[in-house]
């Protein structure tokens, strides 16, 4: 029978790379949470609702039913890519500009609200892995599988950067490192649903371990 697998954790904690891998292992579905709050960050940027300098979060809200968020698998790629009114904004989100900006949009409880509830309608059949910040707190405390991710700032910073230079982006090491330090602190510290481990989630440490590795601490925790 078919469970919820909820994994949260802090920024580039390999999370999704972790939750990708294991739900084409068992079948599943592979929902990226992160995504989701990623569409509404770019649809902001995009309508001037939000830059590096300003924020309306009160015209982000008026306009939050005109987003549609959708997850499209793509058989070449093996996962699911992300919609956002029916563009594929898979690659566009990820940017750094959305990295550092995200946080903000994501501490408003009016966007946590609209998405939490897309996420409930994903979760009515079992047979999902979903990552993120909040999943096995608030989205589905009885989720049958919490884990809860972890990995030094400077691992997560080291691995997030090599991903966006082999994308061909142009950052620094040291701008990636300050942003995975802000959104941890930003939300780990927000009032609405922040970052923190359930009581019941199994923490792993994946500093030194490889994709393997972690792929076989989970399945054997599913297997249980
Ligand atoms: O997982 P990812 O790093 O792509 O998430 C981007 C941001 O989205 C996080 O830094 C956080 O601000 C927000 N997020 C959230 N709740 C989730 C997933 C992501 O607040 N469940």
């Amino acid at each position: 029978n078919k469970i919820i697998i909820a994994i949260d954790g802090y920024s580039s904690t390999g999370k999704s790379t972790v939750a990708k891998q294991l739900a084409k292992h068992l079948g599943y579905v592979y929902i990226d949470s992160g995504a989701m709050y990623r569409a509404v960050t770019y649809f902001a940027m995009t309508k001037g609702i939000i830059d590096a300098k300003h924020f309306d979060a009160d015209e982000l809200i008026s306009k939050l039913d005109d987003i549609k968020i959708r997850f499209v698998f793509n058989s070449d790629l093996g996962f699911a890519e992300v919609y956002l009114n029916n563009v594929n904004v898979e690659r566009e989100i990820r940017s750094m500009e959305v990295s550092n900006l995200v946080s903000k949009v994501s501490a408003i409880p009016e966007v946590r609200k609209q998405l939490v509830k897309q996420q409930h309608a994903m979760g009515e059949e079992k047979g999902i892995v979903m990552d993120g910040r909040d999943i096995g707190t608030v989205v589905f405390p009885n989720a049958e599988l919490k884990i809860f991710m972890t990995a030094s700032a400077e691992t997560r910073a080291t691995r997030r950067y090599n991903e966006l230079k082999a994308k061909g982006d142009n950052v620094s090491f040291e701008a990636v490192l300050k942003n995975v330090q802000e959104r941890d602190y930003l939300d780990s510290t927000r009032a609405d649903s922040p970052l923190y481990k359930a009581d019941d989630a199994i923490e792993i440490d994946n500093s030194k371990m490889t994709m393997e590795e972690q792929l076989q601490t989970v399945l054997g925790l599913v297997n249980k």
